[in-house]
């Protein structure tokens, strides 16, 4: 009842010290509500439940969270997301100065238990909204998940496209962009391509917008076309720069339309079309043939392919000289026959004038 009149009296004739009163209770929620929203992280260890003791150290804008088996990473990994964040602030020409967090998952169970399983192939898992990397540690302790400051790099690429641009990006270009600043890849991605090509398994740019293969081999598949359509996108419509790309992406006035722009299928299609006809032309092989990896392959397989040749062209040799061999026997055993053995060809004939005293 008292409520109902308090009410009343609000709507209908509200003092000034009372309206003010309840627009500072009104802000102050609000404010508490966005710092809830933002100091709670998406992700903990304390989400694996098992009861260990997490640990937590903050240095140089990083808070890291660990187990306590895994305190010999953490000044490491401080030390290299502070050069990977550098590597990011340097080619978007902007200081990336903001807090981040960096969950560390001890194992794969853990990781895939924080981050979902479709991150079964994945080293580290980037989450914008949250300002969060959570990093596979048994990925990142073996050859093949990567080098950890790369990894970082990667990771806090899709931190900065997450919070600046202002409209989400295809997930191909996201990944190309991480992948451009990361400066991941090599010759096999690109041979990878020209046979993807020429075999026609390619990935419809379409189907890497939203979500990647799960598939380990089409999923590095789908890694590389991104990263191969963004640095075509990057030289073909940005000079070459990836700054001017990332500027552009952060700007409050092109962002959005600019994000848009690769969101649309008919320009999606003719940037797909332009792309496929550039994969695989005379230059591209020949650089790829002159390359490393490729290069090695090739006269691998060439000497194979030679050494077949050589040893059929023997064969065929021996087969001859067998033939040979079988006339001129045959021939000496008629000659014996006429004319009977002679003994002087059995001797060296190193001095024919000799041969011809004696006889
Ligand atoms: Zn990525």
């Amino acid at each position: 009842m008292t409520f109902q009149v308090f009410q009343k009296s609000l709507s209908l004739n509200p003092t000034p010290i009372v309206r003010r009163f309840v627009s500072a209770v009104l802000l102050i929620l609000v404010a508490l509500t966005a710092a809830a929203e933002t100091t709670v992280p998406a992700v903990s260890l304390r989400q694996l439940g098992d009861g260990r003791d997490i640990q937590m150290r903050s240095a140089q804008n990083f808070d890291v969270e660990f187990l306590p088996g895994d305190d010999g990473w953490v000044s490491s990994t401080v030390s290299l997301a502070d050069a990977a964040r550098r590597v990011v602030s340097r080619a978007a020409q902007d200081a990336f100065q903001m807090r981040i967090r960096i969950v560390m998952a001890p194992d794969k169970d853990s990781f895939l238990k924080l981050v979902g399983p479709w991150a079964e192939n994945s080293s580290a898992v980037a989450i914008p909204s949250a300002r969060t990397v959570v990093v596979n540690l048994e990925a990142v302790r073996t050859p093949a998940g990567g080098e950890l400051g790369q990894v970082l790099a990667h990771e806090f690429s899709h931190l900065y496209v997450g919070v600046r641009c202002p409209r989400p990006l295809p997930r191909w270009l996201d990944e190309g962009i991480a992948m451009q600043l990361a400066r991941q890849g090599g010759i096999e991605d690109a041979s990878a391509l020209v046979w993807g090509k020429w075999l026609g398994r390619l990935i419809p740019l379409k189907e890497l917008e939203r979500q990647f293969p799960v598939q380990a081999d089409r999923q590095r598949l789908a890694y590389r076309q991104s990263n191969a359509v963004t640095r075509f996108v990057i030289e073909q419509d940005f000079d070459g720069s990836l700054t001017k790309l990332l500027a552009r992406l952060g700007s409050e006035t092109e962002g959005a339309r600019t994000a848009e722009f690769y969101w649309t299928p008919v320009n999606r299609q003719a940037l797909q079309n332009r792309w496929i006809s550039t994969i695989g032309s005379f230059s591209e092989v020949a650089m790829l043939t002159l390359s490393s990896g490729f290069f090695w392959g090739t006269v691998g397989i060439l000497t194979v392919v030679a050494w077949v040749a050589v040893r059929r062209r023997r064969r065929q040799l021996h087969s001859e000289w067998d033939k040979e061999e079988r006339i001129y026997a045959a021939l000496d055993e008629e000659e014996e026959k006429v004319w009977g053995a002679s003994e002087a060809e059995e001797q060296p004939d190193e001095e024919p004038w000799k041969h011809r005293d004696r006889n």
